[in-house]
């Protein structure tokens, strides 16, 4: 683990398997950490803040963040790799589509470092003026997922880091790999315990520093499960928590949607990353005479997508990120079926070493069944044929997620009246999944609360101070 700018061993001496997913083998292993690792981690993150961090200038912090995005984009190869030999991603689409980002995140909080300001000062009571101070927590203990391991990570100390905090990082139990080699990769840009890496489960790891009064707020990129546990846990002293959970994206496609966009929208946007994606284009929800042309050109276009090895040029699908993942879907899918749903295409694990599942399309049972009300986080896509506007949008907004949802429809004025109906952090028209870094990404509803990339973000790992001076 990296701790205090340096490398060393959990206090507890037990190792952690991590395995390829695509081989079904061990790759590494890392410390198990405990409670005294977190209690070591958020000393020197604390330490790190009172000497040195917390005194630096915007302009300092900035260039700092600069020539971690530089020292990202030069090692992005190799980067790429470690995530698509412990994920299971396509190399291919790992060096295209999450790498540069990456880059592109740490390049966009090093220049909203130096906007970053209160509102003006001003006399608003006879005799005294006020300012307003936008100032850093101190130490911020930021808790990723497994699906994408360095994304989570970036968006989560681009803001941190650039706000004035120091960090402690604990990434997934199961993708510890591109967060370690990153911090080694910071070493000679952060000053010592600016970052630090623990690795370790949920318990005691993340939790110990939910739990940790040293911890002044705490990032969670998870399950909606844990961001209840995490926000329960963190009542306890009041830490300001950041929560960005699960989804169950609508897709509402309108009989005058373009086809062939949508066939190709919910193609990528469903199975990319193997549909572990919370925003993934999960649930169509298609107009009542789009709906059999849509099949009729979902279907095969699934059906071809290319499952295979990650190394592999042509690969556009990698296994699931565990055997824990293959079980969840395969029993979400073993139970739409028993439920009376009907599989289009896929349905089953690939009978092979690894956790392989075939991308699925399903036709649910009804707009109530489990498949369609729950996150399956895997490769399986269900189509519904809706009557009228209305029930297209009770529909969508009938699931506790609130991520991110997708109309699709030439007719501009039901675009935008749908937009503003649909209760989801992210509304895209005429497409599916794209992000930028200049804007916010979080949740409604119980996709949990505070929003990740842009100033929205930044502003968020700061507080507000009211200084108040009498001019007499
Ligand atoms: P998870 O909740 O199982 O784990 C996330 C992290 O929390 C891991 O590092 C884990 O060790 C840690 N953790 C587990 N229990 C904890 C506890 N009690 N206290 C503190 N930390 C704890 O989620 P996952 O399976 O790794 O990731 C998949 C989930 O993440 C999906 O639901 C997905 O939708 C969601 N996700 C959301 C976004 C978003 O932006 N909203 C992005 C990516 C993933």
């Amino acid at each position: 683990m990296f701790i205090g700018g340096q490398w060393v061993d959990s206090t507890g001496n037990e190792g952690q398997e991590v395995k390829n997913p695509a081989l079904g083998e061990v790759i590494a292993t890392v410390p198990k950490g405990t409670v005294e690792d977190v209690d070591r981690a958020v000393k020197a993150a604390r330490k790190a803040y009172d000497e040195v961090w917390s005194d630096s200038t915007p302009r300092e912090r900035s260039e700092t963040l600069l020539k971690l995005a530089t020292v990202i984009e030069e090692h992005g190869d190799e980067l790429a790799r470690i995530e698509s030999e412990n994920v299971g991603k396509p190399l291919g689409v790992t060096i295209s589509d999450e790498i540069p980002p990456i880059a592109d995140c740490f390049r966009f909080f090093a220049g909203a470092a130096r906007a970053l300001e209160g509102r003006a000062a001003g006399e608003y009571m006879k005799g005294f003026t006020s300012i307003v101070r936008r100032e850093s927590l101190g130490v911020v203990g930021s808790i990723a997922p497994w699906n994408y391991p360095l994304l989570m990570a970036a968006w989560k100390l681009g803001p941190a880091l650039a706000a004035g905090n120091t960090v402690v990082l604990k990434p997934s139990e199961w993708t510890p790999l591109t967060a370690l080699r990153m911090a080694e990769l910071a070493a000679d840009i952060l000053p010592a315990g600016v970052l630090n890496v623990i690795t370790g489960d949920g318990e005691p790891v993340g939790a110990g520093i939910v739990r940790h009064p040293g911890v002044a707020m705490v990032s969670l990129t998870g399950d909606v499960a844990t961001g209840k546990d995490v926000a329960k846990a963190a009542s306890a002293t009041l830490k300001r928590v950041h929560l960005e959970l699960g989804g169950k994206a609508p897709v509402i496609v309108f009989d005058d949607a373009d086809l062939d966009a949508v066939v190709e929208g919910i193609k990528i946007g469903g199975f990319f990353n193997a549909g572990q994606d919370c925003t993934a284009a999960t649930r169509v929800i298609a107009g009542p005479h789009i709906y059999d042309g849509l099949l009729r050109d979902l279907v095969p276009a699934v059906g071809s997508l290319k499952v295979g090895d990650p190394f592999a040029d042509d690969t556009e699908m990698g296994p699931l990120v565990s055997d824990e993942q293959l079980e969840r879907v395969t029993g979400f899918v073993a139970r739409a079926r028993k439920d009376g749903a009907e599989i289009l295409t896929g349905g089953a694990p690939l009978k092979k070493k690894g956790s392989w599942y075939e991308p699925t399309v399903v036709v649910p049972s009804g707009p109530n069944a489990e498949i369609v009300k729950r996150e399956v986080f895997g490769p399986v896509v269900t189509v519904q044929r809706f009557s009228d506007e209305d029930q297209a949008l009770a529909w969508a907004n009938g699931v506790d997620y609130g991520l991110a949802a997708s109309v699709w429809t030439r007719d501009v004025g039901r675009a935008l009246r749908m937009a503003r109906k649909l209760q989801f952090g992210t509304v895209w028209i005429n497409a599916h999944i794209p992000l930028v870094n200049e804007m916010p990404h979080g949740g409604y509803k119980q996709s949990g609360y505070g929003k990740d990339m842009s100033i929205y973000s930044l502003e968020e790992y700061t507080q507000i101070k009211h200084v108040m001076a009498s001019l007499d």
